[in-house]
């Protein structure tokens, strides 16, 4: 068998926006990942199904699997006939052992490609405000790891020359370490009121920035619990922070939400709360299943052009009628003349995503009753109209209903099935039964529901944000506080809502 392939990939500092192209296209065709605990979870969403996932380490000293056994995973794999890719946080040459792994691999004569990644030695100043070099303060840069312990004598950091050093000096791995690692330089001639900064969990919702002096920050570090992973930057520019700094002042920094939408849709909200600077984590509560009677559901799809019109209630209603409406047409005029109806943009989008335009769209989007009225509005009257209701099995069935009533000859294509999120792909359960968060956000009734199947207690302190008026009511129902309501009930208008209540 052909030997295959190992990639060696920087995930970057964390921020998924700060992951190169290329690691996402190797992580979207990997058989085996390998990854540790600084890239982030996110990306294991990009795997391919069937991709065989492996954790590889934790914090430093504690180690999943020691670093000779990742060596020899690698190789096995790869021996295989598998395309690997060893994913590590930041460029995997800084301080991350893709030299010696590649030496390994060398060695066994395995193939491999070297894919960098933005290091956390720049990126963590950088989104503190430091920028590590500046015309005005310094023309050099030293970058050392606090890993060893200064004590220990036949230590490899020289400390002499790291005090002695001009410029900027970044470390990497030193937070429980900087009490002997400080007084190291000032010992060896570093100028005890040189400023320095640490930046934890740097570029994510979970950024935390401590600055002191070499003087003072180890009992500053102490004082305040501040704990690893951080990047320490020692210098004069981490004075000018206090003109650059960004990250930090955007509107939702630091505040932690949790995401309740299915696995597939919750990386949109994730990512544009991120942007805002929250520290936004999933709990995906729901899954989407294919419906029970999938040839059912295939024959009214074969049948959707005989339909005066096609309504469309949610974004994955869309995606399932037109997986099914590619695999039997291949031509998107097999349509015919049926009409369409979107609930809402969201809806809407996927739509115009298989290249075709929304007829009608309600006044009030995401309501039932609404898009009804809008109809009846549209065509004077419905009666013999044909409807084909594309929709998920447990939607309310107020549409048909209400068309019926007025004389529409309606179909129902039960188009797929929310279940339960059985697993924690991103240990997002776990870390809110340790943590909890600011906020929770509920998009629909049926998140609501499968939350509560999880059975969390939810703390007083956390609040809660409803997409709109009958997620709110469910969300009443179940005696919680509805704190935050979308005006607009879409995503855009549910970041809105959380956005204007931190900003009062
Ligand atoms: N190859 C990585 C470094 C790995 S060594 C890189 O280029 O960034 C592990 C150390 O990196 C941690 O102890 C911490 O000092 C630093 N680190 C990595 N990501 C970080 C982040 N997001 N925030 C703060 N420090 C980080």
């Amino acid at each position: 068998m052909n030997p295959g392939y190992c990639y060696l990939v920087g995930a970057g500092p964390g921020d998924l926006g700060l992951c190169t192209l290329r690691a996402k296209e190797l992580i979207e065709q990997a058989d085996v990942l390998v990854y540790d605990y600084l890239s982030n979870p996110e990306m294991l969403r990009w795997t391919p199904e069937g991709c065989e996932q492996i954790y590889a380490g934790k914090k430093a000293g504690d180690h999943a699997i020691p670093q000779g056994g990742i060596n020899q995973l690698l190789i096995d794999k790869a021996k295989e006939g598998k395309t690997v890719v060893r994913l590590k946080g930041g460029d995997p040459m800084v301080f991350g052992r893709g030299g010696e792994e590649a030496q390994e691999l060398r060695a066994a004569g395995i193939p491999f490609e070297i894919v960098p990644g933005i290091s956390s030695t720049i990126a963590g100043p950088c989104y503190a405000g430091i920028p590590v070099t500046h015309r005005a303060h310094n023309t050099q840069l030293t970058i050392f790891t606090g890993h060893e312990d200064p004590t220990k004598a036949e230590s490899s950091i020289d400390y002499e020359q790291i005090a002695k050093a001009p410029g900027t000096k970044v470390m990497l791995m030193g937070v429980g370490r900087m009490a002997p690692i400080t007084e190291s330089l000032i010992k060896a001639g570093a100028a005890p009121e040189t400023p320095v900064a640490m930046v934890r969990w740097a570029t994510t919702g979970q950024q935390q920035t401590l600055v002191g002096t070499l003087a003072t920050i180890a009992q500053k570090i102490e004082d305040t619990g501040f704990k690893a992973p951080a990047v320490c930057t020692i210098g004069d520019v981490v004075n000018l922070r206090e003109e650059i700094n960004w990250f930090e002042e955007r509107p939702l920094f630091g505040k932690s939400i949790v995401v309740t939408r299915t696995r597939k849709q919750a990386g949109d909200l994730n990512r544009k709360l991120a942007l805002l600077g929250a520290d936004a984590y999933e709990i995906p509560t729901i899954r989407i299943d294919p419906p029970k009677d999938m040839l059912a559901f295939g024959e009214l799809v074969r049948d959707s052009h005989t339909y005066d019109w096609i309504v469309f209630t949610s974004p994955n209603a869309v995606d399932a009628f037109f997986d099914v409406f590619f695999k039997l047409y291949k031509d998107v005029r097999s349509i015919g003349g049926a009409r369409i109806a979107a609930i809402g943009p969201g809806t809407e989008k996927k739509v115009n995503a298989a290249r075709l335009t929304v007829d009608l769209l309600p006044d009030q989007p995401g309501v039932a009753e609404n898009l009804v009225e809008c109809l009846l509005r549209e065509n004077g009257t419905v009666d013999h109209l044909k409807f084909l209701y594309v929709k998920a099995e447990e939607t309310r069935d107020v549409i048909n209903e209400l068309l019926t009533k007025q004389g529409a000859i309606v179909d129902e294509a039960i188009a797929y099935r929310t279940v339960p999120e059985t697993e924690d792909p991103t240990g997002g359960q776990a870390r809110f039964k340790e943590s909890g968060a600011d906020v929770i956000t509920f998009t629909s009734s049926s998140t609501v529901d499968h939350f509560l199947d999880l059975g969390f207690d939810i703390p007083e302190t956390t609040k809660i944000a409803s997409i709109g008026p009958i997620t709110s009511a469910t969300l009443k129902e179940n005696a919680l506080p509805v704190d935050i309501e979308a005006e607009e009930h879409t995503i855009p208008g549910l970041i809105a809502a959380i956005e204007r209540y931190f900003a009062t």
